[in-house]
């Protein structure tokens, strides 16, 4: 099990990077199957939510769900994966995943055997358009101080 002089989401430069702050980052995840796959990474090396303080859980789960709503408004997809397993590398993030009936797996989940080949929507300049619809989203909550900077 990765520690943290081991751990890959400490220390290797993953990319591309949609949106970060000092608290987290949002990264996409090069794949035609699931085009829009993206990844909401904790910066610090911590396992579980439920090791966060209260404040920080709420923070990265608003940029998880703005991360969503950006998914769905770019891609338009069938249905919404969130998971956070964390087995294979115990530092905390989580998957938001754009599904689809002729994506290769669908109804299991991704990491099920094929199922077929896949026939998804491919989008012209896709990092791009998400990396604009969560600035806006995720602007708009740090200008309401809707938990992205929680009170001390
Ligand atoms: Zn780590």
């Amino acid at each position: 099990m990765a520690t943290v002089n081991s751990c890959p989401l400490c220390h290797l430069d993953t990319r591309p990077v949609l949106w970060q702050d000092e608290f987290c980052r949002v990264v996409g995840v090069e794949t035609l199957d699931y085009p829009g796959y993206c990844r909401v990474i904790l910066n610090a090396h911590v396992a579980e939510m439920s090791d966060l303080p209260e404040n920080d859980r709420y923070r990265l789960m608003q940029v998880v769900l703005a991360t969503e709503e950006a998914v769905r408004a770019v891609l338009k997809p069938t249905k919404i994966n969130l998971a956070s397993l964390g087995n294979q590398v115990p530092h905390l993030h989580w998957h938001v995943i754009p599904r689809w009936p002729q994506d290769p797996t669908f109804p299991d989940a991704i990491w099920a055997s094929s199922r077929r080949l896949p026939a998804v929507p491919q989008i012209a300049d896709l990092w791009a358009k998400l990396t604009r619809s969560l600035q806006e989203r995720l602007d708009y909550l740090r200008q309401s101080g809707c938990g992205l900077h929680p009170k001390a």
